[in-house]
């Protein structure tokens, strides 16, 4: 398959030597990238956050993009999982629709009472110029709650940006609660979102080792322990594609450092969690002792589960396009636990900085690509003759479409796949996937066959 011209650069065949890859530009015309909007970007981020209320400024299509695709659970308050929309017809194209916005937030925050609003400005809002912040001001001051512009017009960047301007949103929150009486072992959970539960797994490991957790961007979130963020130790980001720019502002502002992890795969997992009681060692002299004492349960539990689906799985080869390449690292060492080996990595929203490692970590010939689109995954997965593709709900069809299994490991997933009980279940999932024998009955394996 021909790659068009100016995306050439955006993919590598790993020869073991770090070859250079372009990364971080904007999708090039016609190439129809798996990557979302700037207002799908900032989405993902800001509605975890449960007790606040989500209006979609714009025509009712951006408001399609909802709870349901995604799946966030929480522990309390659900008025997150409610879609509210502007609904901009032509009259408010042409008229503005900040009368408009403005109706809709005076009706709806004395209908659900929430501890925060936020704002989402879609692509055509930003056309016509709306002057979504000031709408907001004025509400805040009305209502006597933080009504929160989201600068999220689709065109204007990439996902990323969406990333940004979600960051900016918690910004305005952070900092204006008190930190009174939290602990000097305590950090900020960042870039985890509670799918199916997960963010309750990982709280779980903090608990064990004496860690006071303040607030969790965004998974389970809650308006008002996001306005104590900054009385939190340290800083834990996950996915720092959508957080790393939060986790910088509240260094600069605050002096809280960070430190990057992942909470997928056993080695990931581990580390994640000695990494932050190595930072707290001074502080709790037993951190360390407690932490160890869990990772070694943990995975003794876990290595017995594994040893069925290994036997099964050794040799079969993958295919992961996640959003995030730090993700990514943690599938390709996850995958070898369970004797799997990677053909093809990529990501929406890797930097520089992540395609290093992923080219250090895959094996030579692993095709490497950056912000790719339907037409080259195919064209990969085939040449590669993959048994299972990972990614999300984009890239199910792909795989579904040329007979290949398929496992869920984005904003959809229904079973948790963080933690150690995670690698569980992402085992099962893959072995159910990949030895199903439907595959032998595919196209695919016939054309192979002849
Ligand atoms: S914000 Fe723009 S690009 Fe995003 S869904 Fe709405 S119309 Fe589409």
């Amino acid at each position: 398959m021909d790659i068009l011209q100016s995306r050439k650069k955006q993919v590598v065949r790993s020869n073991g030597q770090g070859m250079s890859i372009v990364c971080e530009k904007r999708s090039a015309s016609g190439s129809v990238s798996q990557r979302a909007c700037v207002f799908c970007g900032s989405r993902v981020v800001l509605y975890p956050i449960a007790d606040a209320l989500h209006i979609v400024h714009g025509p009712i299509g951006c408001a399609a993009y909802t709870w349901d695709i995604r799946g966030s659970v929480s522990s309390g308050p659900e008025l997150h999982r409610l879609s509210f929309s502007t609904d901009l017809r032509e009259t408010d194209i042409i008229f503005g629709g900040e009368k408009k916005l403005e109706a809709m937030l005076d009706e709806l925050i004395d209908q659900y009472s929430p501890k925060a609003a936020f704002v989402y400005a879609t692509c055509v809002v930003g056309v016509i110029g709306d002057d979504v912040a000031a709408i907001c001001k004025k509400m805040t001051n009305k209502k006597k709650i933080p009504v929160i512009p989201v600068h999220s017009e689709g065109f204007k960047g990439t996902k990323k940006d969406g990333y940004q301007a979600a960051c900016d949103a918690i910004a305005c929150l952070v900092g204006t609660g008190s930190i009174s009486g939290i602990s000097p072992v305590s950090i900020n959970i960042m870039g985890e979102f509670n799918l199916a539960g997960e963010t309750w797994i990982i709280k779980e490991y903090f608990k064990k080792m004496g860690i006071e957790v303040i607030t969790t961007m965004t998974g389970d979130g809650r308006v008002e322990e996001l306005k104590r963020a900054h009385g939190a130790k340290l800083n834990v980001v996950q996915c720092s594609g959508s957080m790393m720019a939060i986790a910088k502002t509240m260094k600069e502002k605050y002096g809280i450092p960070f430190i990057r992890v992942s909470y997928f795969g056993i080695e990931d997992m581990a580390d994640a969690l000695y990494q932050i009681a190595d930072y707290f060692k001074e502080q709790d002299r037993g951190i360390i002792e407690r932490t160890e004492k869990l990772v070694r349960k943990e995975i003794l539990d876990l290595n017995d589960q594994l040893e069925g689906y290994r036997q099964d799985l050794a040799g079969k080869k993958a295919a992961i396009y996640v959003g995030g390449a730090f993700k990514a690292l943690s599938l390709i060492k996850a995958l070898r636990h369970l004797g799997m080996k990677t053909v093809v990595v990529g990501s929406q929203t890797g930097n520089a900085d992540d395609y290093k490692r992923l080219q250090a970590l895959a094996e030579p010939g692993t095709i490497i690509v950056d912000d790719s689109n339907p037409v080259e995954l195919a064209s990969f997965v085939l040449e590669k003759d993959v048994d299972l593709f990972i990614g999300g709900v984009k890239e199910r069809p792909i795989a579904y479409k040329l007979g290949i299994g398929f496992c869920d490991h984005n904003h959809e997933r229904k079973i948790p796949l963080a933690g150690f009980a995670g690698m569980i279940n992402f085992a099962k999932e893959v072995h159910k996937s990949v030895i199903s024998p439907v595959w032998n009955l595919v196209p695919r394996r016939y054309h192979r066959a002849d």
